[in-house]
Parts: C-alpha cells; sequence; structure tokens
C-alpha cells in the first residue's frame, strides 16, 4: 500500500468530512460490499458519509446491512447530486476511470472534491490525488480490509462490516477458487470470521435466491450457447425479447457467463446481453489461464476488467456483434490455444 497516499488519507481522515462514496455502474457484491463496509467505518468515526450508486443494485444484496440507505443516481437525481456538490472527499471504489459510472460521470468531473481510488482493476486513469490500485488483489473488499488495517483501526470492524466485506471478497473469487483468490485472502477471511462474518449465511443469501424464471432463463442461455473449439471458445448471445419472456430482473443473468468455461477445453467465454433501453449490447469475458480478456475487451469492445474477467458494450445488433467476434478470434487462435 503506498504509504505517502495512505498518509495523505489519514491526515484528511483525522477531523470531520463530508464524504461520498460511489461504487461502479451495475454494481456486484464487491461494488456494494466495499462501499457499505467503508460506509460503516468512516460513519461509526464520525464522517458525514453517503453512497451514491450511478443505478440499482440487484435484489440479492440488499440484505446487506446499510443498504437501504444507498442513494440512485438515476431514482433519486436531485439528491445524489447536491450530494456530490457540497462534499469534501469522494472515495471511488471497486473502478478506476470515470466512465463506469455512466450518465454520473459529468457530475464527478465537475466535483470540486478530493477523490481517492482503491481498486484492483487493470489500467487506472490517474483522475483520484490518492490512489490505492492493486491489481494482485483478489477484490476491493480485501483491499477495504487492508486499507482500515493500514489506517491502525482493524479493531473498529463491526459484525456488519465482516458481513459486507466477506461477502465482496466471496462474489469477486468465485467463492474463493479464482486465480488472484491468495493465502492473504483467505487470512483476511478468517479474521473476518473471527469478527463474526456469517459465510454459509451470506452464500446462502446470495447464491439461493433463483426464482423459476431466472432458471429458465438460464435454460436458454445454455441452449442459445455456441461453442467453437478451434478457437477453444464458448459464446452465449440473450435478446431482449428472450429476457422478457423470462420476465428478467437486475442481476438474473449474473453467472451465466462462467458456465461456458465449464465446458472442457473451453478457455474463452463469453456472453452478449441485449439492452433495447440502452440501446447497447452489454458483453461479459471470462478465461482460464494466460489469455487476457482485460486487452480484448479494452482493444475490441470498449471495455476492460481484469486479465480473467473483463466486460465491454457494443452498439450494434446481436447478429452483427457477433459477426465482428468471430472475426476477430483466428487472430487470437494461438494464444487461445496455449
Ligand atoms: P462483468 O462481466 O461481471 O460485468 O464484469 C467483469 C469485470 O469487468 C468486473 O471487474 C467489472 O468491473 C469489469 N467491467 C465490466 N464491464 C466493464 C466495462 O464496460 N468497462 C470496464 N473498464 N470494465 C468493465
Ligand atoms: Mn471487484
Amino acid at each position: 500500500m503506498n504509504l505517502e497516499h495512505l498518509n495523505a488519507l489519514k491526515k484528511l481522515l483525522s477531523s470531520t468530512k463530508k464524504i461520498a462514496i460511489i461504487p461502479h455502474k451495475n454494481p456486484d457484491g464487491d461494488a456494494i460490499g466495499s462501499t457499505l463496509a467503508l460506509w460503516h467505518y468512516l460513519v461509526n468515526k464520525g464522517h458525514t458519509a453517503s453512497i451514491i450508486s450511478p443505478n440499482d443494485f440487484p435484489k440479492f444484496l440488499k440484505w446487506m446491512p446499510g443498504s437501504e440507505t444507498i442513494l440512485n443516481f438515476e431514482r433519486e437525481n436531485s439528491q445524489a447530486k447536491s450530494c456530490i456538490a457540497d462534499t469534501d472527499l469522494i472515495f471511488t471504489l471497486d473502478f478506476n476511470h470515470l466512465g463506469r459510472v455512466g450518465q454520473m460521470t459529468e457530475t464527478l468531473e465537475k466535483a470540486n472534491a478530493t477523490f481517492v481510488m482503491v481498486d484492483h482493476h487493470q489500467e487506472p486513469s490517474s483522475y483520484a490525488e490518492i490512489m490505492f490500485s492493486d491489481v494482485t488483489m483478489s477484490s476491493t473488499c480485501e483491499m477495504v480490509y487492508n486499507l482500515i488495517s493500514e489506517l491502525g483501526d482493524s479493531h473498529s470492524i463491526t459484525k456488519e462490516m465482516a458481513n459486507c466485506i466477506y461477502t465482496g471478497i466471496m462474489t469477486d473469487t468465485g467463492s474463493f477458487k479464482f486465480a488472484a483468490t491468495t493465502s492473504n485472502t483467505h487470512r483476511v477471511i478468517a479474521e473476518l470470521m473471527d469478527l463474526g462474518a456469517e459465510g454459509t449465511e451470506i452464500h446462502h443469501r446470495i447464491y439461493d435466491t433463483n426464482s423459476p424464471s431466472r432458471l429458465h432463463l438460464l435454460g436458454c442461455a445454455l441452449k442459445n450457447m455456441v461453442i467453437l473449439n478451434d478457437y477453444h471458445t464458448a459464446y452465449i448471445t440473450l435478446s431482449q425479447a428472450e429476457l422478457d419472456t423470462h420476465n428478467y430482473q437486475k442481476g438474473d443473468t449474473e453467472g451465466f457467463v462462467n458456465y461456458g468455461l465449464t465446458l472442457e477445453g473451453i478457455r474463452f467465454a463469453v456472453i452478449f446481453i441485449e439492452n433495447k433501453e440502452e440501446g447497447i449490447l452489454k458483453i461479459s469475458f471470462r478465461s482460464v489461464g494466460a489469455f487476457s480478456v482485460n486487452d480484448f475487451a479494452r482493444k475490441h469492445f470498449n471495455g476492460g476488467g481484469h486479465t480473467n474477467a473483463a466486460g465491454g458494450k457494443s452498439d450494434d445488433t446481436i447478429a452483427e456483434t457477433i459477426a465482428y467476434f468471430t472475426s476477430l478470434l483466428p487472430q487470437y487462435k494461438y494464444q487461445l490455444q496455449s
């Protein structure tokens, strides 16, 4: 952890501050878990803090302690805007360029506050005066745990905070199995359990919330899967019509992309999901091994992320996007083989 930036933050937090905490658009378990843990910490220290999410987040995260206080920039727009305009510090968590907050970008760019980044994605941009960026970290939640410890406050981690941090580490590591899961990750998890984190219950609340229509949507996605053995690649498409037929709710497609990687020999899995309202396809990329989906998403689909998990988008139709995607694969044939 960068000591200079740590000391600068310590100094800033030594007097009471007004603080806004921002996760990325379409926040996941790590984004919501890390913002909530930090929010509890700062409020307990006597600061005035609010979490402002660019948009809504899935129902399976709404049990998390404090989640009912999160402002939705789309829904509570004027309240959110005035909060950002009147704040001393802005923490941005689990993302590293301002485009990741969608419609909120302009408001953040205009804000007259000190920015603090806490993030584990590749190739951070330089909007934050205080930067904690570490691509070796499993999750932003693990970084928030480390940050609170480095600030000398690990004794102040409550059971609520432990549950939030546990959730983000669990979801970002695919329940402690992805490559970024280190022995330190497990040490942090052990500490969190000692602090009261309820691992089994959290797992149940996040993963055992299927509706029949979500399982049917999964069936549809798996039926749509195309396997390109020559390129060790599998991709799924879901049209807006298919989502509508299955009563799509936010978060329903979470994890679908991973099924491609469970096929023997498949190293690159992709899902293309149509969003008619935004006029885009949202794309998720996953890989195993050295093939960098961060590079792929950045280069071809206006996105980014990590080596083995990234996202991006397309403004074209599903058919056009698939034609473009498959036209790219030959140049990666060698990489996908090794
Ligand atoms: P997911 O596919 O689950 O939406 O995202 C996978 C990873 O890529 C996450 O770490 C997420 O933050 C990141 N990611 C998703 N979409 C985008 C995007 O459009 N741009 C960038 N830079 N990162 C993304
Ligand atoms: Mn994350």
